[in-house]
């Protein structure tokens, strides 16, 4: 079951590469296309956005993730907003001490914060579905682990036992929102595959 990913973020590719039967790959030709203008003020805003956006340009069905870090403390920041936290070309690194920086002095019970992803599907610029995933944890002091992308070593998941920056690609698609938004696709796929075969 293939989906092209419209996405210039390898971590997230390579988060959707431990998630089989689900198999999601780079939309061809993807690097060349302009980008869309992510100013929606939701994940769901901003992922419309890009699956309409990279779907009527390409003729693909696309799926399009948008998805980011809300902490309690911070007022649900940096939300939106995960990816430009610490400025317009901050890396993963910069995103983190800014967030390490903002938290210090807060205490373990209030460090909550969550990952949301919502994911988008659209075909020839036409959205089809859009499916909504959530993981709770908190904000670590210091950083563990060096898997997955972003704020993964500094997110300690509780159901996991263990930051997400300590898990295979495998391990985090059982605990992560992506994880949680993906399988609500491979179900609505499924379902719409029953309903072809029923209808012949
Ligand atoms: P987007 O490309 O606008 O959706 O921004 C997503 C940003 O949110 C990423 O650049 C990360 O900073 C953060 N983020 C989203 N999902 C994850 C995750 O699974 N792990 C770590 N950081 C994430």
């Amino acid at each position: 079951m293939k989906f092209y990913l419209a996405s210039s973020n390898p971590g997230k590719l390579r988060d959707f590469s431990g998630m089989a039967p689900l198999e999601v790959e780079l939309l061809p030709g993807f690097a060349a296309l302009p980008l869309a203008i992510e100013d929606g003020a939701t994940f769901e805003a901003n992922a419309v956005k890009k699956a309409e956006h990279y779907s009527r340009l390409s003729g693909q069905r696309v799926v399009a993730d948008d998805s980011g870090l809300e902490v309690a403390a911070l007022g649900g920041a940096p939300g939106v907003h995960s990816a430009r936290f610490a400025g317009p070309n901050a890396s993963d690194a910069d995103n983190n001490r800014l967030l390490l920086e903002r938290l210090t002095g807060v205490p373990r019970k209030r460090r909550q914060a969550a990952f949301v992803c919502v994911l988008a599907l659209a075909e020839a610029g036409r959205l089809l579905a859009t499916f909504h995933g959530r993981a709770e944890g908190f904000i670590l002091e210091a950083p563990r682990g060096a898997h997955g992308f972003g704020y993964d070593p500094l997110f300690y998941s509780p159901a996991a036992g263990c930051a997400f920056g300590e898990l295979t690609p495998e391990q985090k698609a059982h605990y992560s929102h992506r994880g949680a938004a993906a399988r609500q696709l491979l179900a609505w796929r499924q379902a719409q595959n029953a309903r072809t075969h029923s209808h012949g």
